[in-house]
């Protein structure tokens, strides 16, 4: 038996397909929104209140910061406070039936929130394989889906200093073997941009505005 689900994912600029009264009609079928970061709060709020569907997010390098010492210093809204939310920041979570990898921030630029150095994202994503192995061994992959805010380097990543992607991200998906690795940042300014590209059996997403992915898992899988 498979189970099939429809995604809305979200990144980077709110969208006036999305943020719209026609909101129910156009995305009647959504069971699950995505959100990989750069988005305002009330955007998010909108998104799931009105479709009244679950939402998982993680923050890109323009949202507020995600690290929970930051949260505590500058005294920003906790996310229990504002749990429409729904972040995820390097763990897994479970919901509608399905298993996320949220990986948040971008590439270090200029030492703003949410970024991270190259040598950094590949350590944090070493610390894991343990869990991600055992997962894969288990389910056939560590999970369904990885949520990201930026890409893999050399796929769908820009050639500024602010938009290249993370090498680990490259053989965190080979490892992985999700369904879909979806992400933001890149912004395309044609939309006729390819979006989407395969690596061996996931597809990577860039969901700039917005997209949706339909995902249709084996019951057995990623528990
Ligand atoms: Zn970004």
């Amino acid at each position: 038996m498979k189970k099939k689900l429809r995604i809305l994912c979200v990144a980077d600029e709110v969208d006036l397909l999305v943020y719209s009264s026609q909101i129910n009609e156009r995305f009647a079928d959504i069971d699950l929104v995505l959100s990989a970061g750069d988005l305002p709060d009330e955007y998010l709020e909108f998104i799931a209140s009105m479709l009244n569907r679950p939402l998982v997010s993680v923050a890109g390098n323009h949202d507020r910061s995600d690290s929970p010492r930051d949260r505590e210093s500058l005294r920003y809204i906790s996310d229990q406070q504002r749990p429409g939310l729904g972040r995820i920041r390097f763990s897994i979570k479970k919901e509608s039936g399905i298993s996320i990898l949220g990986l948040p921030g971008s590439i270090r630029y200029n030492n703003g929130q949410n970024q991270y150095s190259d040598a950094w994202m590949t350590c944090k994503i070493i610390c894991m394989l343990p869990r991600l192995l055992i997962r894969r061994l288990l389910f056939g992959r560590s999970v369904d889906i990885i949520l990201a805010h930026s890409p893999p380097r050399g796929i769908h990543d820009g050639g500024d200093p602010a938009h290249t992607g993370f090498s680990a991200y490259r053989w965190l998906i080979r490892v992985a073997k999700p369904y879909y690795f979806i992400h933001g940042h890149v912004h395309l300014y044609d939309l006729q941009s390819l979006r989407e590209l395969n690596v061996g059996d996931t597809a990577v997403v860039n969901v700039y505005g917005h997209s949706v992915i339909t995902l249709l898992k084996e019951d057995r899988d990623a528990g």
